[in-house]
């Protein structure tokens, strides 16, 4: 089996002081997956993820995305080569529309600037593209009635579904969630799980940190773990939470 994974991380390391928060030898993260990185608070995860979408800059290493050389490439490149994260804590603008929101997201779509997204008046020609292409997303995403509404009347778990919405505007093709079902009220929950799996289905790759397990059960194809910055168990997700040392170490408090 000829193995072609969307991201290759060899040797990445990050230090804040004393600490080893990311120290990863060489991890793949498969191609058209729903992956899901899993470990105890402090592992690393986010700190990792920042790494890969240049938000931060590791003390060394290097990994390849789509088979491009990442390193010291900034995080709106990063967002224009295919891969869009959002963020634990949603960073949707409260003060703009749900639109406006929606627009925003283009501009991480090659080609696009960022001010243009936010003054209609000087879009030029792709503006009805863009409205088009967002609406449909909103509707996909049952945010439509709330299309021109403040973000900031929506509840946590819509603004999760909008953060998520706004980041298929950029057309992506590695899709980072850090923690999306976090805070998100039952209801919704299946919607956000349903959305994902949607991903994949229309050919993205997911990389999604997760605490909630059976989560990681319902929809991860593969899971990594994480512990103290290393990777310390990979595979299909019956198979790492079968691992007793897995679930000792590192699942027991969850
Ligand atoms: P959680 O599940 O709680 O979100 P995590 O797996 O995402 O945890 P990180 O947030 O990546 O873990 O943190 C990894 C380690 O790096 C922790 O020990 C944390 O305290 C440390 N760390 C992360 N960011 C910084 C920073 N900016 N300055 C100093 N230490 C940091």
């Amino acid at each position: 089996r000829k193995r072609d994974p969307i991201v290759v991380a060899k040797q990445v390391t990050r230090r804040f002081g004393g600490i080893n928060a990311v120290d990863v030898d060489y991890l793949e993260i498969p191609r058209h997956k729903i992956t899901a990185l899993i470990g105890p608070n402090g592992a690393g995860k986010t700190t990792f993820f920042n790494l890969l979408t240049g938000f931060d800059q590791p003390n060394s290493g290097e990994w390849t995305f789509d088979g491009h050389p990442l390193s010291g490439v900034s995080s709106y490149k990063v967002a224009r080569m295919g891969m869009i994260r959002t963020f634990q804590l949603t960073k949707v603008m409260g003060k703009l529309t749900v639109l406006e929101n929606m627009r925003l997201g283009a501009a991480d779509q090659p080609g696009e600037r960022l001010f243009k997204a936010l003054f209609r008046n000087l879009w030029g020609g792709r503006e009805r593209e863009i409205t088009e292409q967002a609406n449909v997303l909103l509707q996909k995403f049952k945010l439509d009635t709330k299309r021109d509404d403040y973000a900031a009347s929506l509840s946590g778990g819509q603004r999760k579904l909008l953060e998520m919405a706004r980041s298929l505007m950029a057309r992506p093709k590695l899709v980072m969630l850090d923690e999306p079902m976090a805070g998100v009220n039952p209801a919704l929950t299946q919607s956000l799980l349903e959305h994902i799996k949607n991903l994949k289905a229309e050919g993205m790759s997911v990389l999604f940190v997760e605490h909630d397990m059976q989560m990681v059960r319902y929809i991860a194809d593969w899971v990594v773990v994480m512990a103290e910055g290393k990777v310390v168990a990979e595979g299909p997700p019956a198979e790492v939470m079968k691992d007793q040392a897995v679930i000792d170490a590192y699942l027991g408090a969850h």
